[in-house]
């Protein structure tokens, strides 16, 4: 329903929160954030109110200068905490051969539509599943096609989706990136805040109102690569023979 993502070198938190209230008045029925804390995934999340959701994370400390935040309209899964976004990958474990261990948090928009043979080949790999969603899956597929960097993956992982999606990622090894990609859903990416340097994503401007009023409204097939200071923009094309690669759109 709902999707805030913010990176730069404050707390970025109460930009998350004060988003997603922005957001309430759509409607959802449960709400999250999650945020890369001292090199751990952390999060927090409610089936009520925006209002008790800052009230866990002031009461949990949750500050961070990175994180992804969501309102949930549920498609799949019952409305439930477990369901609720940010979802993270659970991987097979270390212990395992050419596995790695989860370290993947991910927030999403509409429907996957191929979520059960994804699901069946992830688990077929060792993935656990913790929800009924179908966005749970996109979190596993990012973190097995993870090979340190999570822009190349959440490329790769695209590629492997149907359906309609807008997406906020980020992964435990890369502090300084928030991944946003986006096909049939809207997303939009916010550039300075309080610092020139600040980046944001959000499913809807006007959860940044306040924050900036630099909106690039990113386009279909958009995959977009936030850093302090920095952002890049690709997009999926159609070549000959009908293979999709990704382009260069912008950067800065
Ligand atoms: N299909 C996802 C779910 O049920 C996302 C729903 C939404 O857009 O809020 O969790």
């Amino acid at each position: 329903c709902g999707i805030v993502g913010a990176i730069g070198s404050r707390n970025i938190v109460p930009v998350l929160t004060e988003g997603l209230k922005r957001l309430e008045y759509r409607g959802y029925d449960s709400c999250g954030v999650a945020v890369l804390k001292d090199g751990a995934l952390q999060r927090a999340r409610s089936t009520s109110r925006v209002a008790e959701l800052q009230e866990q994370v002031q009461a949990d400390g949750l500050g961070a200068n990175l994180g992804i935040a969501h309102t949930r309209w549920a498609t799949h899964g019952a409305p439930a905490v477990h369901n609720a976004h940010p979802h993270f990958s659970h991987g097979p474990g270390a212990e395992a051969p050419n596995t790695k261990p989860g370290h993947i948090a991910l927030v999403h928009n509409g429907i996957i539509e191929n979520h059960e043979e994804l699901r069946a080949e992830l688990q077929a790999l060792g993935y656990l599943f913790l929800s009924q969603t179908d966005t749970e899956v996109i979190a596993h597929l990012v973190d097995h096609l993870y090979e340190g960097d999570l822009f190349a993956a959440v490329k790769a992982a695209t590629l492997r989706l149907t359906g309609a999606y807008a997406i906020a990622v980020f992964c435990a090894h890369e502090p300084q990136r928030v991944v946003g990609a986006r096909h049939g859903s809207p997303l939009v990416m916010g550039v300075g805040g309080v610092d020139a340097g600040e980046r944001f994503l959000a499913s809807d401007a006007m959860a940044l109102a306040g924050v900036t009023d630099q909106i690039v409204y990113l386009e279909e097939g958009d995959v977009v690569d936030l850093q302090p200071g920095r952002h890049w923009i690709e997009q999926a094309q159609a070549g000959e023979g009908g293979a999709v690669a990704h382009v260069r759109i912008s950067e800065a």
